[in-house]
């Protein structure tokens, strides 16, 4: 399966990412959002994030712009069709990724990969809502995309050998590593990492600690580089939530139960980074605790 044309499905803070990575290994990229601000945005911080990367000597600046050159977008996400591989990339909710991937399907190539970038959900589910369960895969990186070493591959259970094999190679060929989880609530780095995020939002709640009380904790009892409510402000206050809510209904174990603290922070819209507000408030010159 020679793999040169890759779709991307979302330009958030993970689709920009994606792209940027692909680009600069030499994959010709097409990018779709329901958004189109979206779209002009993801374009505009690949471009701010490679100049980062120019400034930094990681990369020249020929090969920016060459990279830049094999991004583009359009706001039809049957247009992805015709590409040799599809990550979707769009909001944690399973009702949103599975109305993609019908709608994608009768538009694929016969040999087209499909997957997702999940957090947590159920990739056989994803799988079978597809006409391709054996070429359907987890394909999951971590944020910041371009910093990131690491992609968890997840097999469904219906994913062939050649399409595990050419998703591995990918990821060879981004210059990243890959490590393989079973198709089990939200893989293996989320399971672990999710619970200590709520946890540290549980100690928040509860009052035994501040925001910066919590965090300095953190990074300088156990040596994270960061704290975990500026980690879970980082990742997304609504996808945190929504990860919780995956392990929660899919072990069916109370030590999931998303903290209420948590849930109060997304209904109030307070996503993190990305709005502006969450654990901090990020609208002035520093981070200011919320809480
Ligand atoms: P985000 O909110 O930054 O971006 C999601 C994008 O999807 C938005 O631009 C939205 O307009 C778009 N979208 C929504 N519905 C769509 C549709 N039907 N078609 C096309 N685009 C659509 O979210 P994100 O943080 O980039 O997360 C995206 C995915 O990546 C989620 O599945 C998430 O679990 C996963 N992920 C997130 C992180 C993280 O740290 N944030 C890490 C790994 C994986």
């Amino acid at each position: 399966m020679s793999i040169e044309r890759v779709g991307v499905v979302g330009a958030g803070q993970m689709g920009n990412g994606i792209a940027h990575v692909f680009a600069l290994a030499g994959y010709d990229v097409l990018m779709t959002d329901v958004n189109k601000d979206a779209m002009d945005a993801a374009v505009a911080v690949i471009a701010k994030n490679m100049d980062r990367q120019v400034g930094r000597g990681l990369i020249t600046a020929d090969q920016k712009a060459e990279a830049l050159a094999r991004i583009s977008t359009t706001p039809k996400l049957t247009d992805l069709g015709q590409t040799d591989l599809i990550i979707e990339a769009a909001t944690e909710r399973e009702t949103v990724k599975t109305a993609i991937f019908e709608d994608l399907v009768p538009h694929l190539k016969p040999s087209t990969i499909l997957t997702s970038n999940t957090s947590s959900i159920s990739i056989t589910r994803l799988a079978s809502r597809t006409d391709r369960p054996e070429k359907f895969m987890g394909f999951h990186f971590m944020n910041p995309v371009p910093i990131m070493q690491l992609v968890e591959l997840i097999r469904g259970i219906a994913t062939d050998e050649p399409t595990f094999k050419a998703c591995h190679a990918v990821v060879e060929r981004l210059g990243k590593t890959s490590a393989t989880a079973e198709d089990f609530p939200a893989f293996i780095v989320n399971r672990i990492l999710m619970p200590m995020i709520n946890e540290a939002i549980y100690t928040l709640y509860e009052g035994v600690g501040s925001v910066l009380s919590i965090d300095t904790s953190l990074k300088l009892g156990a040596n994270h580089p960061m704290g975990p409510l500026e980690l879970a402000d980082f990742i997304g206050l609504d996808t945190c939530l929504a990860i919780m809510n995956v392990l929660h209904d899919g072990l069916a174990d109370t030590k999931y139960r998303p903290c209420p603290l948590l849930t109060k922070y997304v209904e109030a819209g307070w996503l993190g980074r990305k709005t502006q507000r969450g654990f901090y408030d990020y609208r002035g010159d520093h981070p200011v605790p919320t809480r």
